[in-house]
């Protein structure tokens, strides 16, 4: 599978610093034909000891996100911005973030999601660049055809109510967006069915 061998490739990364202090690296998980591609900042410390992105209580709180939808983990696609733990979970640094860059590049190619969810401010960067969260989180845009959904980052919600309350309520407008997609699939393919006869 294609996903596996970029996978593997990101695995062997040694582009910066990141990967001397490393225990894993964490490429992403999930179906190679996802509809959601949901990106994190970059690996805390249960996801550098086991290789997988949203394992401790962010990706908890995550999990219980999805379930509010009615989706698992498992059918959607959840990677970082960058792939390896910053010491003492540090933000990335821009060159980091840089030399990681070209991995999320293909892993967007490569799964080709309907919808793309930032999760936190480093991640809407990469999107939205010289945007704050507090104003674009839970509003749809299309950038060169990706359509992309800001949200606040599940870990900063832990503590904060208030946040919790919006991640929640963002959280439900996504199934509107795919189903708008849906039906516009369906329009579009109508006429094609409509000529054959
Ligand atoms: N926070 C993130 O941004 N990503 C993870 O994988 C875990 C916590």
């Amino acid at each position: 599978m294609q996903l596996d061998l970029l996978h593997n490739q990101i695995k062997q990364c040694v582009a910066c610093g990141l990967c001397k202090g490393r225990t894993n690296v964490v490429p992403g998980e999930g179906p190679e034909r996802p509809r959601i591609m949901f990106i994190g900042e970059g690996p805390g410390f249960h996801e550098d000891k086991h290789g997988r992105p949203f394992i401790g209580p962010a990706g908890k709180f995550l999990d219980e996100l999805l379930a509010t939808i009615n989706l698992k983990r498992d059918e959607v696609y959840i990677t970082n911005i960058i792939k390896c733990r910053p010491p003492q979970n540090r933000d990335p640094l821009p060159e980091e973030v840089q030399q990681c860059r070209s991995w999320l590049e293909q892993q967007i190619e490569l799964l080709a999601p309907e919808l793309i969810v930032t999760l936190g401010r480093h991640s809407m960067a990469r999107f939205f660049p010289g945007q704050t969260i507090g104003k674009i989180h839970g509003k749809f845009a299309d950038i060169n055809g990706q359509r992309v959904f800001a949200m606040y980052h599940p870990a900063a919600a832990l503590h904060q109510q208030k946040l919790r309350d919006t991640l929640i309520e963002d959280m439900k407008k996504i199934p509107e967006a795919l189903v708008r997609e849906d039906q516009q699939t369906t329009a579009e393919a109508r006429p094609e069915q409509l000529s054959m006869f």
